[in-house]
């Protein structure tokens, strides 16, 4: 059974935020600000694209509970929900998880480093080797 099963069963200890029939929510033990908070759909399934719709719903309304929880007890001003797929994203662990990342001031983006692709050239090469129509 994957971490986050064993995590939504109770046989490995977490700070629970917030529980329901499909979802379970718990603090990052990592976590990259104040409440850190990873959503997780009790149906497994590896990652979000595999996920099915209902399981994603569900989720985002238990991300909706939470973030507005947050804005009144933490007093957050704006969340980063993210979900990685696939190793090569940074995904390590194959659960089904969307991070709610709160944010305060700052007004910086957490995708900063992964900014070496957007000059306006590569966007056009880019485009006319991905656009669908
Ligand atoms: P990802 O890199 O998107 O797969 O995220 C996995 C996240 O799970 C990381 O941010 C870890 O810090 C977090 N994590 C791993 N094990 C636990 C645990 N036992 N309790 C809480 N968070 C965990
Ligand atoms: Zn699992």
């Amino acid at each position: 059974m994957c971490i986050f099963c064993k995590i939504i069963n109770q046989e490995i200890p977490s700070y629970k935020i917030y529980e329901d029939e499909y979802t379970y929510a718990f603090l990052d033990i990592s976590p990259l600000s104040q409440g850190h908070t990873l959503v997780v759909p009790k149906k497994h399934s590896e990652h979000v694209l595999e996920a099915d719709s209902a399981t994603i719903t569900h989720c985002f309304n238990t991300i909706k509970k939470i973030t507005h929880h947050y804005d009144n007890v933490l007093r957050s001003s704006g969340y980063n929900i993210i979900s990685n797929v696939h190793p090569s994203s940074g995904q390590t662990v194959f659960h089904t998880h969307f991070h709610i990342v709160p944010r305060f001031t700052k007004n910086e983006s957490l995708f900063d480093s992964l900014k070496e692709h957007s000059s306006e050239e590569n966007i056009k090469m880019t485009f006319e080797t991905i656009k669908i129509a």
